[in-house]
């Protein structure tokens, strides 16, 4: 390798650092629970309250899930050492997959790595030069570089502006697009925001255009038994695809999916390149994911301790003085403008014993830095008590509270 090479990445990492937006990784060595234990450098931090996961419903320890795990482990195997198409395949991929689908209302699901490779995936073997994407602007990285990867004509409006969303499905008709597809987030995780669905079902409806929606901040306790955000709007008919993870809420380890038509899916199998390319997923969290959606379907319990900590954290933080974005969902964004002062708040709190992550750009716009806080199922009322004390503390330190 050449030093003009080396050197021309080390200025882009010295770029990176000196404009506030170098990330480091704090190590955690604990299980992911509430609260946790961490790492970084030569300090460790022990039983840290953990407002920084997807673990929406605690499920991430769970003992159902790490049984359900376990078992399969000891009768299963490891690994698959294959794609799915060559010797892949178990009964238990496809009784997921069946699982998946029943539990979204879809004909079929279709299991990738992680959604990242589902979305990147999708797109390409279903629409072609013909056709066109239409792409809600905050839509998550994947989304993004699944289209990308697609010849289909793509536009895109700002987010959940259902006027542009209108005039760019007239330009896709207008430039002679043979099949359009809406392709948005359920929940826009920077923001917690929710995508408007019942306005984008309608303008699909009136225009003919397929709706799919990405579901990673949503499945397993947004809406009806978890079902999602198209069942929490009472929509699920209007949205024609699904993608999901079962990375966050549904037990937090690996793995994607896409819900749809029994046609769509079938031609996944056959054309979608992360699904062809790339390993299946192994057993146990094949049977910790059915574990996963039993759990989630036999009972509110979980969804109501998660929602009922989203009322007691958001109204704490706002009684505080905190600049919050609206919303309902879990995620709860503290807004403060600068990226090092979200890092430096994030530090902070930390050295208060409460873990949470700045986000800054690339990751969100420039000028809009932020702490995300998420609840979690498995927090109780005494750490976010604990936790409101700490923003109360660091926030004065740093002025950004009076
Ligand atoms: C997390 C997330 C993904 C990626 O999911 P993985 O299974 O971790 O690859 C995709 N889309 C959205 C909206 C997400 O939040």
């Amino acid at each position: 390798m050449t030093n003009p090479f080396l050197d021309h990445i080390t200025n882009s990492l010295h770029e990176i650092e000196s404009a506030g937006l170098y990330k480091r990784e704090r190590q955690i060595v604990s299980p992911q629970a509430g609260r946790i234990d961490v790492q970084l450098g030569d300090t460790r931090h022990d039983r840290v309250v953990n407002l920084g996961a997807n673990n929406y419903l605690g499920l991430a320890d769970n003992p159902r899930l790490t049984k359900a795990a376990r078992d399969s482990l000891d009768v299963e195997g490891f690994g698959m050492a294959s794609v799915r198409f060559i010797c892949g395949t178990k009964d238990q991929h496809i009784k997921l997959e069946q699982r998946l689908a029943s539990f979204l209302g879809k004909e079929d699901a279709i299991l990738f790595a992680a959604c990242f490779d589902a979305n990147g995936g999708l797109f390409e073997p279903l629409l072609t030069a013909d056709d066109a994407i239409i792409s809600d602007a905050l839509n998550h990285a994947s989304i993004i570089d699944g289209i990308r990867l697609c010849k289909a004509k793509r536009f895109r409006y700002a987010n959940s502006d259902m006027a542009e969303l209108e005039a760019r499905l007239v330009e896709a008709k207008e430039a002679g697009a043979r099949f359009v597809m809406i392709a948005t987030d359920g929940v826009f995780s920077m923001d917690g925001h929710l995508a408007k669905l019942p306005e984008i079902t309608a303008l699909a409806e009136k225009y003919g255009a397929i709706v799919m929606v990405d579901d990673c901040h949503a499945t397993g306790f947004m809406g009806p038994q978890g079902r999602g955000t198209p069942a929490h709007f009472g929509v699920a008919e209007g949205v024609d695809i699904v993608t999901g993870t079962l990375g966050k809420a549904l037990g937090g380890a690996i793995g994607g999916y896409i819900a749809g038509p029994q046609p769509v899916i079938d031609l996944l199998r056959q054309r979608a390149r992360p699904y062809l390319f790339s390993n299946s997923l192994p057993p146990m969290i094949v049977a910790a994911g059915l574990e996963a959606i039993d759990l989630v379907e036999q009972s509110d319990d979980l969804r109501a301790k998660l929602f009922e900590n989203t009322k007691f954290w958001r109204s704490g933080l706002e009684a505080l003085g905190f600049d919050l974005l609206d919303g309902e969902h879990p995620i709860v964004p503290v807004m403060l403008g600068d990226a090092k002062l979200a890092q430096e708040m994030a530090t902070q709190l930390f050295d208060e014993g409460v873990f949470v992550a700045g986000f800054f750009f690339p990751v969100v716009p420039k000028g809009k830095a932020r702490i995300r806080t998420q609840m979690n199922a498995a927090l109780s009322r005494d750490d976010l008590e604990f936790a409101l004390t700490a923003f109360e503390k660091v926030g004065k330190a740093i002025g950004v509270l009076t």
